[in-house]
């Protein structure tokens, strides 16, 4: 099952196209960033906001008018690279950045939807993405404009001209680094505002990478590997084993199922999301990938228990320094990762009331092994949450019905209750395949990357979440690099004849679901909530829906022409409020899909950016 994208379409020349002579706008400082979530009229970060809670104080559009928004203008991207359009796009000083598939950037006006430059990365052929072309965001400051290419770089525009000001190299394409996720920005403590960004690539083992760049130059103040035993290297040769020798998670020389290539050295762990930032405490979080390989009997000693081995700090959330880059406090999902959940999704930095009704500073994460994770992001930030110390976890719900792999999570020790037979045998030597277990959710997961919104008004969080399952078996595996890198088959399933994608509201205090919306067709877009009470995402058939945030009534729908799977935004400028979404469909779904593939065959391809407001008031 190796449907690697491997092809780029013979890429055009890197060019930037100037309409005119543009005079240089406001440039974006820090505290603009900071207050991101507090100013309506720009959208400056990923997730709108440093706890990237993806919720707008606008009400401009809400639920007794909604039913009247109309598109504004819409903007094609054009030539024949469509493909998923899984971007989030910004807004300042009346323009839209906006990314799409094969590395491509747009500035577009805001009000009109003119083109005002766009930037192509020449890509080499043999670039790797795993799960299609897809970009999904760029980061601004100062001056510049900055995102991630799939050739393993990140590169720096001027804002107003699109003229590249410098672009950085991070890792060899070849084997298998890319970079799909959008950079952010933070200011350390020591008063340096960096740009953080991480790697892709855990589907071909190679090591994942957290760098910080100074933003002026690109050059790298320092970079964090996930994985046990990789502290400190910069080579990608593997280095000496630095895990707690008492207690290894990942197994050692003597022990390595996988004789003379350690596993932990081609471990993954990659941070190929997004990170959130905590100033007060000077913390990035974010999530690590999966250990690589996916086949987690490769990861344990022969005739060892795998829940001895969690192969450490993959699938899971990891709290870095900002200044230093060292790893403060770790809380894993899925200890020895064998069904690829890993531990990417968003986390959401919000108050959470505690059981004496104290509010206290929590992250929210809604993985793919379908359990809605509460930590306490003070004990994880200040390194008492290291490594998985258990009081870090505050609750553990089942956001999607039918979890197979667990029955839940014991709070005390803050580990999962593994069901029996979910993590499929190696096969004996000589045969191809191991037995074939049903397992759900599936690596595509409870919830993907597409991120879910936080509003504090209502008090829920809208989830864009997926009821599937796979059949799923381990295969033999011998390292090349480049190569896919999982040891493990599997054909997606659906669970449901009525429906696979499910938009729910979930109460973070109890764990209730206190709403749903039911699609035909797989949820693989992010979702918005304003404080206009409504809930905004897309669908893979087409559709930009909006919801009502307190009971889940469908309030307004758009037919986009091609599937939506990007994240929606929200800004106003003079006086009006616009949302905001890229439509085109792709994506790992119809990659990987299995029955799902079959399913979405139907769906066109397109590349489009889509802006919506309400009629002229008279
Ligand atoms: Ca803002
Ligand atoms: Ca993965």
């Amino acid at each position: 099952m190796n449907r690697f994208i491997t092809t780029a379409v013979a890429a055009a020349l890197a060019t930037a196209s100037v309409a005119g002579i543009a005079a240089p706008g406001p440039t974006v400082g820090w505290d603009d960033i900071a207050n991101d979530d507090r100013t309506t009229g720009d959208v400056l970060s990923y997730g709108m906001g440093l706890k990237a809670q993806r919720y707008s104080t606008l009400a401009t559009i809400n639920r007794d008018n909604v039913a009247s928004l109309h598109p504004a203008w819409s903007f094609s991207f054009g030539g024949e690279k469509q493909r998923g359009q899984e971007a989030q796009a910004l807004v300042h000083n009346g323009v839209i950045y906006v990314t799409a598939s094969y590395s491509r950037i747009f500035a577009l006006d805001a009000k009109t939807g003119k083109q005002l430059w766009a930037y192509e990365q020449r890509l080499p052929d043999d670039i790797r993405p795993c799960c299609d072309v897809v970009n999904r965001g760029a980061a601004i400051y100062g001056n510049k404009i900055f995102f991630g290419t799939l050739d393993a770089r990140v590169v720096a525009l001027d804002k107003d001209t699109g003229k590249v000001v410098w672009n950085k190299k991070f890792g060899d394409h070849k084997v298998g680094y890319t970079m799909t996720g959008a950079p952010t920005l933070v200011k350390e403590k020591g008063g340096r505002v960096l740009l953080i960004h991480g790697s892709s690539g855990d589907e071909f083992g190679v090591v994942g990478w957290l760098f910080a760049r100074d933003p002026e130059t690109g050059e790298e103040v320092w970079a964090r590997p996930l994985v046990e035993g990789h502290q400190g290297r910069r080579d990608g040769k593997p280095g000496t084993y630095t895990g707690n020798p008492k207690a290894p998670s990942w197994p050692d020389d003597k022990t390595s199922p996988t004789g003379k290539v350690q596993p932990w050295s081609q471990g993954g762990g990659a941070p190929w999301q997004s990170a959130s930032f905590d100033p007060e405490t000077n913390t990035i979080v974010i999530g690590a990938g999966n250990p690589a390989p996916w086949n987690g009997n490769l990861r344990t000693p022969v005739g060892g228990d795998p829940k001895k081995f969690d192969s450490l700090f993959t699938s899971g959330q990891a709290y870095v320094d900002a200044t230093t880059g060292e790893l403060k406090g770790f809380f894993q999902h899925t200890p020895n990762d064998t069904w690829d959940f890993s531990g990417n999704n968003e986390i959401v930095l919000f108050d959470y009331k505690d059981k004496n009704g104290k509010t206290i500073k929590a992250g929210a994460h809604a993985d793919r092994n379908g359990f809605f994770f509460v930590t306490d992001t003070n004990k994880l930030a200040s390194g008492s949450g290291y490594p998985n110390k258990p009081t870090s976890l505050i609750a553990a719900y089942p956001f999607v019905d039918g979890i197979t792999w667990a029955k839940g999570f014991d709070l005390k020790t803050g580990r999962p209750i593994e069901n029996e037979g979910q993590r499929p045998k190696q096969p004996a030597e000589g045969v191809d395949k191991g037995e074939s277990v049903f397992v759900s959710p599936p690596f595509l997961g409870g919830k993907n990357w597409n991120p879910m919104s936080y509003n504090p008004e209502t008090g829920l969080f809208y989830i864009a979440a997926n009821h599937w399952g796979m059949d799923y078996w381990a295969e033999h595996l011998t390292y090349k690099p480049g190569s896919a890198y999982l040891g493990m088959g599997f054909r997606i399933k659906r669970l449901h004849d009525d429906h696979v994608g499910t938009l729910r509201a979930l109460d973070p205090q109890t764990g209730k679901i206190v709403w749903e919306h039911k699609e035909t067709f797989p949820l693989w877009a992010g979702t918005l909530t304003t404080a206009g009470g409504l809930v905004v995402t897309g669908t893979s058939n087409g559709y930009v829906k909006i919801f009502d945030a307190k009971d889940g009534k469908e309030l307004w729908s758009f037919q986009t022409g091609s599937g939506v799977v990007s994240i929606p935004i929200t800004w106003e400028q003079d006086g009006d409020q616009y949302i905001g979404i890229a439509s085109g469909y792709g994506g790992a779904v119809p990659l990987w899909g299995g029955d799902m593939a079959d399913l979405t065959k139907q769906v066109t391809q397109g590349g489009s950016f889509w802006v919506f407001k309400l009629p002229k008031r008279s």
